[in-house]
Order: structure tokens, then C-alpha cells, then sequence
């Protein structure tokens, strides 16, 4: 008898303490959001994005449009909803703004969007490129894997974990605006259109991080490859700067590297990429790089070259960067003007 009961409180303690388990499940962190970013979903994106079939995404071209429907199948599929409002992601940049194309044609940003929770009229945005250079006269695709393919897909998913954290109640507090400009390779056409029709006060933007080329190693960084170049956090913002710093330091063992950010490299990428539409209307930003190599702008630039853990943790620092800004409790605001 005695032996019976102790058995039943050994049966009841054990339930209670299952019990106990499941009701206080572990809350996510943002280093668990930042978790769902991972090479083999960089990968399988990238191989499609970056596929053949987008025939080098040269803006306005059949390539191009099949690239952007991507993007906006994905961005439903998440449940990611337009800026626009309905079933529109698209925000039509006309034949007669992109003056630089040799065969006129309609283009098109790519938006989608996650409401703050508690300021929603402040957006952070995040951008990369979605057109690259086409097709050769001999018919090779230039595939644009890096360029800027990583970028965007680098952008998908930083959108698929916000998206996460916003069905656990945990969304940012301040609105994102996923950004994937047009026009870039023909004279960053599509980032400038956005910032003089901007779907958003330009006021109430908070800051722009763009990645224009996040997969790659520079031949310079051979030997010491776990690292990225940083490019503008400190022209407008002290503040961005010091967090962009600080997340760097708590959440990535990524070198960040300024090389780039010196007033007089003769390269000028801080001129080079979508960002400086922004910086120019004193708009805080930064520009997430991994610095040229012997593929950029060759048929070469193909998905099976990119270095997938590099970009994953390239990725997620962006994105620790994006959720630190989104959810502070003070606005970064642009402190060197
Ligand atoms: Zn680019």
C-alpha cells in the first residue's frame, strides 16, 4: 500500500512538471529570430534568383519581370503585406524616369511591409537591388549571384524572421519597409524614383541599410575572409554608428571593416549603390559590402561561388542591426548635420 502511493506521487509529480513545461514555453529572443536566417534557405533562393531562367534581371526586361513576381510571391506566402494595399507590391517606375535604357521599358520597385507596434510612423528601410546587366550578345546570362542577388535574398529572409517575431507578438516597434529597387546597374534609377516619390515621409524615415554584394570574399581578404565592409555609418549618424557598433560587437564575430568608409578611397562606393539616394536627402545609412572580385560584372557571378555561411552570418548582423534600430526606445536621428 505504502509503496502504491508513492508510486502515484512519483506519476503526479512527473504530470505536473510536464504540465508546467508546456505552459510556460520559452519565449523567443531575437538571437532565436536571428537563428531562422540560414545558409541552405540563402542557397535555395539564391540558385532560383539567380537561375537562368531571370536571364541577368536587366530592368524592364521579360527576366526582370519574373524576377519581381518572385518577390512578391514570397513576400505573400509570409502573409507580408504591401505598402500599396491589396494584391499591389509594385510601385511602377515609368519607361520615360529610366533614360538610361536602350530598349524603353516600365520597371518596378518591389515593397512590402511590417507595421511598428508602437511607432508606426517611423520606417526603417531595407534595400538591395533586384535588376542586374542582362544578357551578352552572344546569349550568356549574367547571373548576378552576388550582385545583387545576395543582397535581395539576404532581404527575404530578415522579412521571413521580423515576420516571425510579429506572429509571436514580438514585432518591431517601429515600421520596416522591405525595399527592392529597380534601375540600379543603369544608374541607381529605381532608389532615386522611391525617394522623390516616396510611399513614406522621407522625414519620418529613420535610417536606410543597404546590401549590395554580401557572398563573396575580396581577393584582399583571402586570409582573413570572416569579415565585412561597413560604408557610411558615420557620415550623418554618431548614433547609428555607435549601435551599428554595438550590435556588431554582442551578436557577430564578423570583422567590420571601414577600408571603404575613407572619405578618399578612390573607389567612392559610398557614391556606388542605392543608400546614397538616401544619404543624400540626410537620410542615415548604411552599406553592407563585401568589396569587388575577379567575377563582379562577368558571366562568372554564379550562385555556386557564393560562400553561404559567410553570408548567413553577413545576414544576420544585418538584421540584429535593423531589429536594435526598429526597437530602441530613442529614434536614431541624423546628428552630424
Ligand atoms: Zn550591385
Amino acid at each position: 500500500m505504502k509503496i502504491y502511493i508513492i508510486a502515484m506521487l512519483a506519476i503526479a509529480t512527473v504530470a505536473c512538471t510536464s504540465a508546467q513545461k508546456t505552459t510556460s514555453k520559452k519565449q523567443n529572443t531575437v538571437e532565436d529570430y536571428a537563428a531562422t536566417i540560414t545558409s541552405n534557405e540563402l542557397k535555395e533562393m539564391l540558385y532560383v534568383y539567380a537561375g537562368d531562367n531571370m536571364r541577368g534581371r536587366m530592368t524592364g526586361s521579360k527576366g526582370q519581370k519574373l524576377a519581381v513576381q518572385y518577390l512578391k510571391d514570397f513576400y505573400v506566402a509570409q502573409g507580408i503585406k504591401s505598402p500599396l494595399g491589396g494584391d499591389n507590391y509594385f510601385q511602377n517606375v515609368p519607361a520615360s524616369y529610366l533614360t538610361r535604357l536602350k530598349e524603353p521599358a516600365d520597371s518596378e520597385n518591389v515593397v512590402a511591409f511590417i507595421e511598428g507596434s508602437e511607432f508606426p510612423e517611423q520606417i526603417i528601410i531595407l534595400s538591395a537591388h533586384l535588376d542586374h546587366v542582362g544578357v551578352d550578345d552572344d546569349g550568356n546570362v549574367f547571373n548576378g549571384a552576388d550582385d545583387d542577388g545576395s543582397g535581395t535574398v539576404a532581404m527575404l529572409e530578415m522579412a521571413e524572421a521580423f515576420q516571425r517575431a510579429v506572429k509571436e507578438g514580438k514585432g518591431p516597434k517601429r515600421s520596416i519597409l522591405f525595399l527592392h529597387v529597380t534601375g540600379e546597374e543603369i544608374g541607381l534609377f529605381g532608389s532615386r524614383y522611391y525617394t522623390e516619390n516616396p510611399l513614406f515621409p522621407l522625414a519620418n524615415t529613420v535610417c536606410n541599410l543597404n546590401t549590395d554584394m554580401i557572398g563573396r570574399i575580396d581577393p584582399d581578404k583571402a586570409d582573413t575572409p570572416n569579415y565585412i565592409y561597413l560604408i557610411g555609418s558615420d557620415k550623418l549618424s554618431q548614433e547609428l554608428h555607435e549601435v551599428s557598433e554595438a550590435v556588431a560587437k554582442k551578436h557577430s564575430d564578423l570583422l567590420i571593416d571601414y577600408t571603404y568608409n575613407d572619405e578618399n578611397d578612390p573607389n567612392r562606393f559610398y557614391y556606388r549603390s542605392d543608400h546614397y539616394n538616401f544619404a543624400k536627402n540626410n537620410i542615415p545609412v548604411i552599406f553592407y559590402f563585401n568589396g569587388v572580385h575577379a567575377d563582379y560584372h562577368k558571366i562568372s557571378d554564379t550562385p555556386d561561388k557564393i560562400e553561404y555561411d559567410l553570408m548567413e552570418k553577413r545576414t544576420r548582423l544585418i538584421f540584429h542591426t535593423a531589429w536594435e534600430i526598429a526597437n530602441r526606445e530613442q529614434r536614431i536621428t541624423a546628428d552630424k548635420l
